[in-house]
């Protein structure tokens, strides 16, 4: 029997590897439903080479160009956010991967957990804005929600039980500029940090990963995903981004997950979920690897991290205004409108401005924060260029 598998966000890095990885295992996976943006040139030739039966585009031109296009072939073509929700409640879908950008993949989410799918969750951005009503809805229909991010898989593949956790070690490669003078981050341009020197990755995660945003964000998620407090996770550098992350037991045994950088890693490990299976991808060479170096993370040229972890200890709305106001300020950045260190500058501005609300919230209120977020951050945008 075939895994009829979506994926949200099939255009992107993560989508991409995702087929890759699907296209090795024909007798595994069957592909029912792939969703974009707006890149219908790629969704045309995935629907095609897949024999995909059905597709969601959230830009509704784009949508009816596409839906045009895929008549020869009797595709289902979706159009709109609603397009997505569509795709994730369709009868047949077994597993729904998550790997749109930002907090876009937060709806299809919990419609997804609501209609009982598996959920493997590449999309952190879901869980930084609106982890307590994803893991909640997540428990109360038995899910479990499998991470593809990286460090996430790797803690995920070492916790055999959280009651015995002393700690969990998120690594970080520390991005491009790990050595740079705080002076000079000043002069970074978008062509610079789009340069990571392990990943390959989307845009919008290559910039949080020169600002250590990413880290903030890794930590946020994490939190959810595995119920550990703020206080027993630590965030330490590694440039060779070889060991994914680490749980420390309190015996003091500390068990880590290593190997190559490579995103088809995790995601096959989510696809096949609770098994393994094979690839031909090289193993791990440890001689060639020569040595594994640790260092901490210096908050002081990078606030970004340290923004993270004290939104992440207010809790409530903050971590959704926190990820509202960093997805604009990249994408001012990535425009050339805004400086790199402006990033965190905006993001603390508009974090302080924010009376968060805490205790229970409803998904509409995490959406709200989101908005507000994002129109605060335009605003200062707006006033200061
Ligand atoms: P990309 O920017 O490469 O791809 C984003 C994908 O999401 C594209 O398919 C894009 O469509 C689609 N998309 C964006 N917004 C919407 C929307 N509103 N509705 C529908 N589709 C949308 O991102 P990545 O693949 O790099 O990252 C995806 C997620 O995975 C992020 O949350 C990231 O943090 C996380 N992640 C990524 C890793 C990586 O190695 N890339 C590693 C770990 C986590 P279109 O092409 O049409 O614009
Ligand atoms: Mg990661």
């Amino acid at each position: 029997m075939k895994k009829n598998i979506v994926i949200l966000g099939s255009t992107g890095s993560i989508g991409r590897q995702a087929l890759e990885v699907i296209g090795w295992h024909p007798d595994s996976f069957q592909i029912l439903g792939v969703a974009a943006q707006q890149n219908i040139d790629l969704l045309e030739e995935q629907v095609r080479t897949f024999q995909v039966p059905y597709v969601a585009v959230e830009d509704e031109a784009a949508a009816k160009i596409l839906a045009g296009r895929l008549q020869d072939i009797g595709t289902h073509c979706l159009a709109g956010p609603e397009g997505l929700l569509e795709l994730v409640r369709l009868a047949d879908a077994e597993l729904i991967l998550v790997a749109v950008s930002g907090v876009a993949g937060l709806r299809p989410t919990m419609e997804a957990i609501s209609c009982g799918k598996h959920i493997a969750l590449a999309n952190k951005e879901t869980l930084v804005s609106g982890g307590s009503i994803v893991m909640e809805a997540a428990r109360n229909k038995g899910i479990q929600i499998i991470p593809v991010d990286s460090e996430h898989s790797a803690i995920f593949q070492c916790l055999n039980n959280t009651k015995d956790v002393e700690k969990l070690i998120v690594t970080g490669s520390g991005g491009p500029f790990r050595k740079m003078l705080r002076e000079d981050l000043d002069q970074v341009t978008p062509e610079m940090a789009l340069r990571h020197p392990t990943w390959q990755m989307g845009s919008k995660i290559t910039i949080d990963s020169a600002t250590l945003m990413n880290k903030g964000l890794e930590i946020i998620e994490a939190r959810w995903l595995f119920g550990i407090d703020y206080e027993h996770i630590q965030v330490v550098i590694h440039p060779q981004s070889i060991v994914h992350s680490l749980v420390e037991y309190s015996d003091g045994a500390v068990l880590a997950q290593l190997g190559w950088p490579d995103m088809r890693v995790p995601i096959q490990y989510a696809f096949f979920y609770p098994e393994r299976q094979g690839n031909s991808l090289p193993s791990l060479d440890l001689i060639q690897v020569g040595q594994l170096t640790f260092e901490s993370p210096d908050l002081d040229r990078f606030p970004c991290l340290r923004l993270a972890q004290e939104a992440g200890k207010i809790g409530g709305t903050m971590t959704a205004v926190l990820n509202a106001a960093n997805e604009v300020a990249v994408q001012a950045f990535l425009g050339n409108v805004v400086s790199f260190t402006a990033i965190p500058k905006l993001v603390n501005e508009v974090m302080n401005l924010h009376s968060p609300k805490t205790g229970k919230l409803a998904l509409e209120e995490i959406l709200d924060a989101d908005r507000w977020g994002r129109a605060c951050t335009r605003q200062l945008i707006k006033t200061r260029c």
